[in-house]
């Protein structure tokens, strides 16, 4: 629980973006936060809870605040009945490890949401979700710390206000508590989801003639392998911007002027557009400035080539997204946390 100064912030983000945090100190338990808390070495500070660091961007060369790295470790089951198991995850337990060992323990729920990067904690800041599962699909409840009432909260399911890499984490309650461990209530008798992206081929490929959980993960974790580029070899926070949504009446006005448009529908009559596809017609994909970049395979990731900054990234940011708003008229938004 020792509390460093001036910390290289490199190694704490998946950009890989450089600088440094005034005070960095990690916590592997509520009562470690507690005292960090009850004694910062400058009161005035701000302090940000830090996971593993895959979906936030570093914009200033110098972070002046309090890093507080979450390293609450365990995983229990806390209940059982005939249809689930209910079991807690400290926050910073890697995710793709937790996903791992509910598959191993044959429960079900999170296997298309294999090999995101990040840990437990940060799961329900945004409702993490991939290949048509979201975690509020298996969400129970958490457990969460306020920074500044000394209090341990529970926040049910329809507490956490869930929605499109959304939650209550990100807006009403942003920066307000440091979650420590988070409840799912997995299944024992799975529902296989693989419509979503290419899983089924993916499965025929891997010549699976009897489905089950393990064999979806490994079909999201092959899938993912390929078309995502990995951090640890090219900076980046995996999509930069979130899929837009419009209503009809501005889809069927995109979708004539642009017959081809990628969109689906979604709840109410609207269509979520995928950001992706309109940033590459903007002409971004494989664009690159100096060390910051549009991903050559995947329109969505900005990537850091190596010593790009923060603010380099973000700048490219704003250019495309600019570019999509004025050729589409659509607002994107950055789904990476901007700090
Ligand atoms: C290659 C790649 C692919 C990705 N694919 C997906 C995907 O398919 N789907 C998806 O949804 N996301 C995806 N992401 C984004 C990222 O993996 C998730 O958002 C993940 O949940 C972030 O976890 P983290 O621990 O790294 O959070 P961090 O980046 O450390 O933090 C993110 C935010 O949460 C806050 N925070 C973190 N932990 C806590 C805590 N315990 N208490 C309170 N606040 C906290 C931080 O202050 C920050 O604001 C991808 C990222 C990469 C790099």
């Amino acid at each position: 629980m020792r509390i460093s100064e001036n910390v290289s912030l490199r190694s704490y983000n998946s950009f890989g973006i450089g600088g440094q945090a005034r005070f960095f100190a990690s916590f592997t338990s509520t009562d470690e936060l507690k005292r960090l808390l009850e004694n910062p070495p400058l009161p005035e500070l701000p302090h940000m809870i830090l996971g593993g660091g895959s979906n936030i961007l570093f914009v200033h060369n110098f972070f002046e605040g309090i890093l507080l790295k979450n390293e609450v470790k365990g995983i229990e089951v806390v209940r059982e009945d005939d249809e689930y198991v209910y079991v807690k995850a400290g926050a910073g337990e890697n995710w793709h490890r937790f996903v791992m060992d509910c598959i191993e323990h044959n429960r079900a729920g999170l296997e298309n949401l294999s090999l995101i990067p990040g840990n437990v904690g940060a799961s329900p800041m945004q409702n993490i979700g991939a290949y048509g599962v979201e975690i509020k699909d298996c969400f129970h409840e958490l457990e969460a710390y306020h920074l500044k009432d000394h209090a341990l909260v529970t926040f049910n399911n329809a507490d956490c206000e869930f929605g499109y890499r959304e939650s209550v984490f990100k807006r009403k309650y942003k920066g307000q508590f440091a979650i420590i461990s988070v409840t799912y209530r997995l299944s024992k008798h799975p529902k296989f989801n693989t419509t979503y992206g290419a899983i089924e081929e993916e499965l025929k490929h891997m010549g699976v003639h009897e489905l089950s959980i393990k064999a979806i993960s490994q079909a999201v974790i092959n899938i993912r392998s390929s078309k995502l580029p990995n951090p640890a070899e090219i900076g980046n926070a995996g999509s930069f911007f979130k899929n837009p949504t419009v209503d009809a009446a501005k889809y069927a006005a995109l979708k004539e002027a642009f017959p081809n448009i990628v969109a689906y529908p979604v709840a109410n009559g609207d269509y979520k557009l995928a950001a992706g596809w309109m940033i590459e017609q903007c002409g971004w994909k494989g664009f690159r400035e100096g060390d910051a970049g549009v991903h050559a395979r995947q329109a969505l990731v900005l990537v850091n080539y190596g010593n790009a900054t923060g603010d380099e990234i973000y700048r490219l940011s704003q250019r495309v997204l600019d570019s999509v708003q004025e050729k589409f008229g659509v607002e994107l938004e950055r789904e990476v946390n901007i700090v």
